[in-house]
């Protein structure tokens, strides 16, 4: 390459001879004037490298037969021009375009010659796609296996909160494989959700929504629904960038429109027999389309997505579930509660109702029974005395002939007080016996300790001065009471301690009754 071949011996010495040699060279061969820098001379093998008819080439200017983006436009040209026009001749990587758009690279050599009397550039270029192909596919190689390292550690990371992991797989994607890298969900209502956006462009911004301003589109109104059934990926390359317009929504256009977007590549993501998901992604300007490589890499990360999305998915319904579940479980638990405590007032209220006496509000006489032996047996295993008292309200009979039964009941009640202020401690039961008889069961009271309680009631009762003008022992309503005490043995029965209470309860009936009377064995 390089130089013409003038000095050799068996150089051509015939214009149609040198001709032939210019035809026959591999390399293409351009000639350029140096102010316009269009094309004067080509030889055979640009026009065949570049498609077109060599008297179309005549005047073409070098920006383009080229991409016509920065850095391969007729700017650039020119100022490589400038450059080989001041010094060496030199060599650099051009991006060419042929007539039917295809772009390719080629290796340009500009070298600065005079054609006859004028200064022009020569330019060798030798087609290279093959070399940049390797290295373009060696550098993506390399940028694949990154992306799914990190891809691999962002999902292996990815719990219920997978929203990080997206983020960060998107901002892979769009450099590494590039450009524009957007993923969808697909809504309950079958709608595509961009959740997570990214560009290899720092200044994209400019051209694209926020990822929150983005709307979500009907998968059934998208090109993406054939995508939706086939569960195939849908790749799109068109050099021209009009086509891809008319598929994009509407609000992808200025970016498209901005970076001459000529690839578009659509990948599902799977899950078991569904498509959850899409990620879209779009490159253009001086970039290759996508590979498949790329886009088998990309399926098979799509899909590890889907199920670290479906996986977080079903935890945090199973998280939510549980939550619900737990919820229901502790209202449950407080109903039961709210049960048991009204059970258990109940009961006590049944309790109350079955051992207390309804008038006097006293324990009633099964109460009284089952106390008292109780104590009795206590007694017996503790050697301890027992004493027993028995009370009879003196001329009751009168007294409910005097001032009525209604009285009589109310009577009663003072009475039923009277024995509950006197007989407080735990240990002492105080009950109605029967009809205006009482009973109060001491455990451990010795009998002067229980006649000095007998008393103590009996007075109680006289302070309450209730008037009893029929009363043949006192102008007010008095006791009789009956003292009994005993240690009791094993044979000892209840019946005992009650027969020897009602005895000495006579014997202070017989002496005149408002009086306490110790039992005494005749
Ligand atoms: P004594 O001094 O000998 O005990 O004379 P008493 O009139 O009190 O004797 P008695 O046992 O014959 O009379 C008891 C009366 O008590 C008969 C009964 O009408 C009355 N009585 C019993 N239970 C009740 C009750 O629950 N309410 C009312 N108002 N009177 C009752
Ligand atoms: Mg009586
Ligand atoms: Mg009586």
């Amino acid at each position: 390459m390089g130089s013409m071949p003038t000095d050799y011996k068996s150089a051509p010495r015939s214009a149609e001879q040198f001709q032939a040699i210019y035809d026959s060279v591999h390399d293409a061969i351009l000639v350029l004037d140096c102010e316009q820098g269009v094309l004067l001379d080509v030889n055979r093998r640009t026009t065949e490298m570049f498609g077109y008819p060599k008297d179309e080439l005549i005047g073409m200017s070098l920006g383009a037969l080229s991409l016509g983006l920065a850095p391969y436009t007729q700017e650039d040209a020119l100022a490589w021009i400038r450059k080989a026009q001041e010094g060496e001749p030199f060599t650099l990587d051009w991006l060419a375009r042929n007539h039917s758009g295809r772009l390719f690279w080629v290796e340009m050599n500009l070298l600065k010659a005079i054609l006859g009397d004028t200064e022009r550039i020569l330019i060798t270029a030798r087609d290279i796609s093959e070399r940049k192909r390797f290295e373009n596919e060696h550098s993506a190689r390399l940028k694949r296996a990154e992306s799914q390292n990190a891809v691999s550690l962002a999902l292996a990371g990815a719990g219920p909160d997978y929203e990080a992991a997206l983020d960060l797989i998107v901002r892979y994607l769009a450099v590494q494989v590039g450009d524009l890298c957007v993923m969808h969900l697909l809504d309950e209502d079958r709608k595509l959700r961009p959740v997570a956006m990214s560009q290899s462009y720092l200044d994209g911004d400019r051209f694209l929504p926020a990822l929150t301003d983005m709307t979500s589109q009907p998968i059934d109104e998208s090109p993406l629904s054939q995508l939706m059934n086939s569960r195939e990926a849908m790749s799109l390359y068109d050099p021209s960038a009009t086509e891809p317009m008319t598929q994009v929504p509407s609000e992808y256009h200025a970016y498209f429109r901005n970076y001459q977007v000529h690839s578009l590549l659509a990948i599902p993501m799977r899950f078991q027999e569904k498509v959850i998901g899409v990620i879209a992604m779009a490159k253009g300007g001086s970039s290759r389309p996508y590979s498949f490589e790329d886009q088998s890499m990309l399926q098979s990360l799509a899909d590890r997505t889907a199920l670290t999305i479906t996986n977080g998915t079903l935890y945090r319904q199973n998280l939510r579930q549980a939550e619900e579940l737990r919820k229901v479980n502790a209202e449950l638990e407080m109903r039961v509660a709210e049960r048991t405590s009204q059970l258990e007032e109940a009961n006590e209220q049944l309790r109350l109702m079955a051992t207390t006496d309804a008038l006097t509000g006293l324990a009633n006489r099964r109460h009284f029974d089952t106390v008292l032996d109780a104590e009795l047996r206590r007694a017996c295993r503790t050697g301890r005395e027992l004493s027993l008292l028995l009370g009879d309200v003196d001329f009751f009979k009168h007294y409910n002939d005097c001032y009525g039964h209604i009285a009589g009941d109310t009577c009663l009640q003072t009475v039923g007080q009277v024995m509950r202020s006197t007989f407080r401690r735990a240990s002492e039961l105080p009950a109605r016996y029967g009809g205006e008889e009482f009973a109060v069961i001491l455990p451990g009271v010795a009998p002067e300790q229980a006649l000095r309680a007998a008393n103590k009631l009996r007075l109680a009762m006289e302070a309450k001065a209730i008037p009893h003008e029929r009363s043949e022992a006192a102008p007010h309503v008095t006791l009789s009471i009956g003292v009994a005490s005993l240690r009791p043995s094993p044979e000892t029965r209840s019946s005992d301690l009650i027969a020897m209470a009602d005895s000495a309860l006579y014997t202070s009936k017989q002496t005149g009754r408002n009086r306490a009377t110790p039992f005494q064995n005749c």
